[in-house]
Order: structure tokens, then sequence, then C-alpha cells
């Protein structure tokens, strides 16, 4: 859209009108586009991080995987609902794509399948217990699911329509929180994780 200055002003008027509307002829068409695209809504997620720990947390202490798979599946959509910040905090889809964040990303996800194996494997070596060991692998799976089909929608254009529902149902269960609160309450659902984890297990 383009913005002309008004008409019926002196020559001066119409002057400053200029300056002032090519100064902000920029802002109001980025204004106008972003008015335009569809939400860009911060469609973050809790850190996969604190989301294994609980997954975790349950496939130590709810020994059947048929229970305590679901329930860590189910579990990934509360964590959800707690206030947190996370690397794609008011941030618009580009820049997720770029830059310092999907490094971060693929941090935080290192940081998550260590915990995970970690715990698999002390399951294993330590309790010796391959039943558990195979409960908490897969509730740690299943605790980052949901993530996971969403990955789809942040990383291309073309999100697959069977993912669909999970994209907005977890759009509309995140929860923003800013620093540092944001990052505290995840603190919390580890350090309350680890301790269901080091009673069940430890
Ligand atoms: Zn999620």
């Amino acid at each position: 859209m383009r913005t002309v200055p008004p008409q019926g002003l002196s020559q001066f008027e119409q002057k400053t009108q200029k300056v002032y509307y090519d100064k902000h002829r920029h802002s109001a068409e980025s204004h106008n586009k972003l008015k335009a695209t569809p939400p860009t809504s911060p469609n973050t997620n809790m850190l996969l991080t604190p989301h294994v720990f609980t997954g975790v947390a349950i496939g130590a202490s709810v020994q059947n995987p048929i229970a305590a798979v679901p329930l860590s599946i189910g579990m990934h959509f509360l964590g959800d609902a707690v206030p947190h910040w996370d690397f794609y905090s008011n941030t618009q889809k580009e820049e997720r794509r770029k830059g310092w964040r999907p490094i971060a990303v693929m941090a935080d996800l290192a940081v998550a399948i260590g915990v995970g194996l970690t715990a698999t494997l002390y399951a294993l070596w330590v309790v010796k217990d391959p039943a558990l060991a195979i409960n908490i692998f897969l509730c740690g799976i299943g605790s980052v699911l949901p993530d996971a089909l969403e990955g789809p929608y942040i990383f291309t254009d073309n999100e697959p329509k069977i993912l669909k529902p999970i994209t907005i149902i977890q759009r509309n269960l995140q929860f923003q929180a800013p620093l540092p609160w944001g990052i505290l309450t995840q603190i919390v659902v580890i350090l309350a994780s680890y301790l269901v984890i080091s009673n069940s297990i430890g």
C-alpha cells in the first residue's frame, strides 16, 4: 500500500508531511505485511530437557508401559502449560530457522537425548532391570513426541495436514513467561522430576 501526503496543504506543510510519510512508509508497509501474513504466533515450547526429565520420572515410577507411555505424552501438554521461556519466545518464523536459535535447539535436543539415554542405561546396568530400562526409554520418547511432530511446522512451510491439530493444540497450550521466570519454572520441573527419579530408582 502506498501512502501519499494529504492534499490541500501549504508547500512547507506538504514537504514536512512528505518527509514524515517517507520516513514512516517503510514501517507502515511492514506493519501491513505483518497484518497480512498468517499469525506468526510464538508457537514455542518448553525446552526438551525438562520434558524428558518428566518422561523419565514417569518411566521410573509407573512400571506399566501401557499406562506410563500415554501418561508421558499427556504430561508433555501439561508441561507446555507451565509458564516458560524458550529459544523461540517472541520470534518470527524466519528468525527461527537461522542464527543461533537452531543451534541452541540442537544443544537442548542433545542434552535431552543424553538425559534419556543416561537414565535408560542406568536402569539397565546399575538397577539391572531391562523392563524398567525399556519403560524409561519409551516414556522419554513419548515425552517429546508432540514436539517432534511439530518439527515440520517450525522448519518447513508445508506442514503435513495430519499434524495440524497437534500444532494448534500446542500453540493454544503454550504459556509464555519472560526471563528469568520462564527458565526458573523449567528448573523446578527438572528438580521435581529428579526427586521422583531418585526416589524410584536411585
Ligand atoms: Zn510441546
